[in-house]
């Protein structure tokens, strides 16, 4: 049988890890070459050894234009053009308004906003029509959640990115759709300073609000994010597709 992205090449930033190192493995496995990235070297060859083939890691940081810059030369030089991006990076982080810091703002809005139009404005030369794009949003786009406001309102903005640039790549036929993950445990829940009984405790009262009664994990994700990418969503296009066990639709 045909697999789903058979000769595709994709980009995942932020692919070592959660989220985007499950996609960037279901996207190998459904026959494209990915690119991944990270800040951490280690990390990022931690994920290419674990996915094996079909895989290079390139350190980026999302929200360095230059480091954007030169993912994109090795790109250009070593595959001519790219038909799939997940503009996965992202990071979030716990302020109640009242302790909000000009630094907290930057580090959220620089990595989740800045990062990810960067991200796709530094890879349209190389978008053939056709071509797929895929913003990790979150259902903080659209639900309130205790002193998590910042990350919320840059993911109301990436929402926002996708109704947009649909327009704009109108004459491309360029697709663009954001993906909504409720609450998937991840390494990135270590940023928001709990000890393992606190994060447990938080994982356990989410499930409880969830349709499901559960919580997700990165690979309920993956497997949306691969239908985005895929032929199989051919005429879907500047949605927000929420993946999160019902926790938003309620
Ligand atoms: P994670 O911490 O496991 O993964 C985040 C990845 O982004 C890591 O690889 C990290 O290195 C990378 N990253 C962070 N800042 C970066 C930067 N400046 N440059 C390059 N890479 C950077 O977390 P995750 O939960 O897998 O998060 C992935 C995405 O999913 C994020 O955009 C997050 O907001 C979104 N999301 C997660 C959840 C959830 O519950 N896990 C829910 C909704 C949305």
């Amino acid at each position: 049988m045909m697999r789903k992205l058979e000769g595709k090449i994709a980009l995942v930033t932020g692919g070592n890890s959660g989220i985007g190192l499950a996609t960037a493995k279901q996207f190998v496995a459904e026959g494209a070459y990915v690119y991944i990235t990270g800040r951490r070297q280690a990390e990022l060859d931690a994920a290419v050894e674990a996915i094996g083939k079909n895989i290079t890691g390139v350190q980026s940081d999302v929200s360095n234009l230059a480091d954007l810059d030169c993912l994109f030369t090795i790109i250009k030089q070593e595959q001519g053009h790219l038909d799939v991006v997940f503009a996965n990076a992202g990071i979030g982080e716990i302020a109640p308004l009242g302790s909000i810091t000009e630094e907290h703002f930057d580090k959220i809005f620089n990595t989740n906003v800045k990062g990810l139009l960067f991200t796709v404005q530094k890879a349209l030369p190389l978008l053939p029509e056709g071509a797929s794009i895929m913003l990790n949003a979150s259902i903080s786009s659209i639900v309130g959640t205790p002193a998590f406001s910042v990350y919320s309102a840059t993911k109301a903005a990436v929402r926002s990115f996708a109704r947009n640039w649909i327009l704009d790549l109108k004459e491309r036929k360029i697709r663009v759709n954001a993906v909504s993950p409720g609450v998937v445990p991840t390494p990135g829940y270590d940023h928001f300073g709990l000890n393992n009984e606190q994060l447990q405790e938080f994982v356990d009262s989410q499930a409880s609000a969830i349709p499901l009664g559960r919580v997700g994990n990165p690979d309920e994700i993956a497997k949306a994010v691969v239908f985005l990418a895929s032929n199989d969503s051919s005429f879907v296009n500047g949605i927000e597709l929420f993946v999160d066990g019902g926790m938003a639709q309620i």
